[in-house]
């Protein structure tokens, strides 16, 4: 049976800095969460390559990061709260914001547009900063245009490359 209307997209960010006792290593466990994102209303459509990127905030540990496609009806809300059930899976504790984590699942883009509410932003408020996820986004999905900032991943992961060391520092993030 054929879909006439096609389900919004969201493009999901990964990472892990941390091992996991059955998982193995970031990177397995980045593999593993892709494959845990599947379920009844969650359809997998694309995934980046893995990445190896530098730490952020206090922990040393270098991340393993990704970002996924994926087709679903939920609203926003429900799912950074499938997103946030998925981590507890993993054995992410909350807490310190940009600690050594199991895994971090962000919501970056959702093709409807802008969501903000108290507990969440869409498009992901640090994204265009931040080469590990545009750099993976880019190469999956090239075109989708920031849905506020009217530019492309193309773009912005170029902007982002020929920024100036200077800029940098002033937005870390
Ligand atoms: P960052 O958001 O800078 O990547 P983080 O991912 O380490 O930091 P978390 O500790 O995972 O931060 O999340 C803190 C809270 O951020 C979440 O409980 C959630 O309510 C909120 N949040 C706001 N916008 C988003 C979003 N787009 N995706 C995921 N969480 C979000
Ligand atoms: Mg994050
Ligand atoms: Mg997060």
């Amino acid at each position: 049976m054929g879909n006439a209307t096609p389900l919004p997209l969201y493009a999901i960010g990964l990472g892990s800095n941390r091992r996991h006792a059955r998982f193995g290593d970031p990177r397995a466990i980045l593999l593993a969460a892709l494959a845990a994102l599947e379920s009844d209303d969650i359809e997998p459509v694309d995934a980046s390559p893995i990445i190896a990127s530098d730490p952020i905030g206090p922990s040393r540990r270098r991340y393993a990061n990704a970002v996924a496609l994926v087709a679903s009806p939920l609203s926003p809300p429900a799912m950074l709260a499938r997103l946030h059930a998925i981590e507890a899976a993993f054995g992410r504790r909350t807490g310190q914001r940009w600690s050594t984590r199991t895994l971090d699942l962000d919501i970056l883009l959702w093709s409807e547009g802008a969501w903000a509410d108290a507990a969440l932003t869409v498009p992901h408020p640090a994204m265009t900063e931040r080469a590990f996820v545009l750099g993976p986004l880019r190469a999956i999905a090239p075109e989708w245009r920031h849905p506020t900032l009217g530019r492309s991943i193309r773009q912005l992961a170029a902007r982002l490359v020929r920024a100036k060391p200077v800029d940098r520092r002033a937005h870390p993030l």
